[in-house]
């Protein structure tokens, strides 16, 4: 197990941000945290970090018990944060290397260090700039290379690629993807459902403080979403009266932009799908179907 979290609680003031979490990451897998903004699932992180302290509750991190021997864990785990806080008058190797001595690599092993992480991130290239010279994906890159530079078993990684346009987001998968080819265990919070469904082999479904749902993509989708999803198209009351239909015969929807999605439609009644009329379109059923079921939220 690369880390185990019992009954964590964490509250600031009136609101308990995380409360009576429960999670086990197996060593090797890769979990997705996957929740709405508010969740608690960046404070799940910084309990993991001991950058917060729980109220209440057990936690250990690679066999260390946190906070206790959170400096013990901290050194065989690599956190990427939220916010870019590279140092922006260093170069890419500069920042690497303030790292790598923060995180004691040997002086021997330092370079060598510093070169695997600037290749992870394809930044080799672009190892003597400056970070202010370097592209927004190119940032993120080295953000992620940062956290790897001691050769972590462990990496958390928060919300990685909020606020990134598709392209450096496809960028970072492709990062991610290889972290997991590797072997380390990948701890990754996020609020997009494609990001969970592509890269984790483990979906925790978080709200309200506690993880509400867990399995991978394939079974949170047999569990509560079924196999295909119908949706249906029109103008707004020709989709509320689908929506009335359906909800008369015991059946879920959901509104999905323009159309209204009925969920598990492999199991629809011939007269209600008769009732409906024409026009509907089937999809396969989706992890944000999932989410919806689940929270009754729509995320990202
Ligand atoms: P998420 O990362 O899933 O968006 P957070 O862990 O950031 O969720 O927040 C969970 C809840 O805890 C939210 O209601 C948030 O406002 C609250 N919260 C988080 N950090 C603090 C803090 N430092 N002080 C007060 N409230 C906080």
């Amino acid at each position: 197990m690369a880390l185990r979290v019992r009954g964590a609680v964490k509250r600031y003031g009136d609101v308990t941000a995380v409360d009576g979490l429960d999670l086990d990451v197996g060593a090797g897998t890769c979990l997705g945290l996957l929740g709405p903004n508010g969740a608690g699932k960046s404070t799940t992180m910084r309990l993991l970090t001991a950058q917060s302290i729980a109220d209440e509750g057990e936690i250990t991190v690679l066999g260390h018990p946190v906070p206790a021997e959170s400096k013990q864990a901290r050194a065989r785990m690599g956190v990427v944060p939220q916010q870019d806080n590279l140092d922006v008058e260093l170069t890419a190797r500069q920042n690497l290397s303030v790292f790598a001595q923060l995180y004691r690599v040997p002086a021997r092993e330092r370079r060598a260090a510093v070169d695997r992480a600037l290749a992870l991130a394809q930044l080799t290239d672009r190892a003597d700039d400056k970070v202010d010279n370097l592209s927004g994906g190119m940032r993120r890159r080295l953000l992620i290379a940062r956290g790897l530079v001691h050769a972590p078993e462990l990496v958390l990684l928060d919300e990685p690629t909020v606020g990134l346009d598709p392209q450096v987001r496809q960028e970072l998968w492709s990062l991610i993807s290889v972290l997991r080819t590797q072997g380390v265990t990948v701890l990754m919070s996020t609020h997009y459902i494609e990001e969970a469904e592509r890269l984790a082999d483990d979906v925790a479904v978080m709200s309200a403080g506690r993880i509400i749902a867990r399995g991978s993509p394939a079974e949170l989708r047999a569990r509560y979403a079924g196999n295909t999803a119908v949706e249906y198209y029109g103008p707004p009351p020709r989709l509320a009266e689908v929506e009335r239909l359906v909800h008369a015969a015991g059946m879920s929807t959901r509104r999905t932009g323009p159309s209204i999605s009925v969920l598990r439609a492999e199991s629809m009644p011939e007269d209600l799908s008769d009732e409906l009329g024409d026009g509907a379109v089937p999809r396969p059923a989706t992890l944000e179907d999932v989410f919806v079921a689940l929270t009754g939220e729509e995320v990202a």
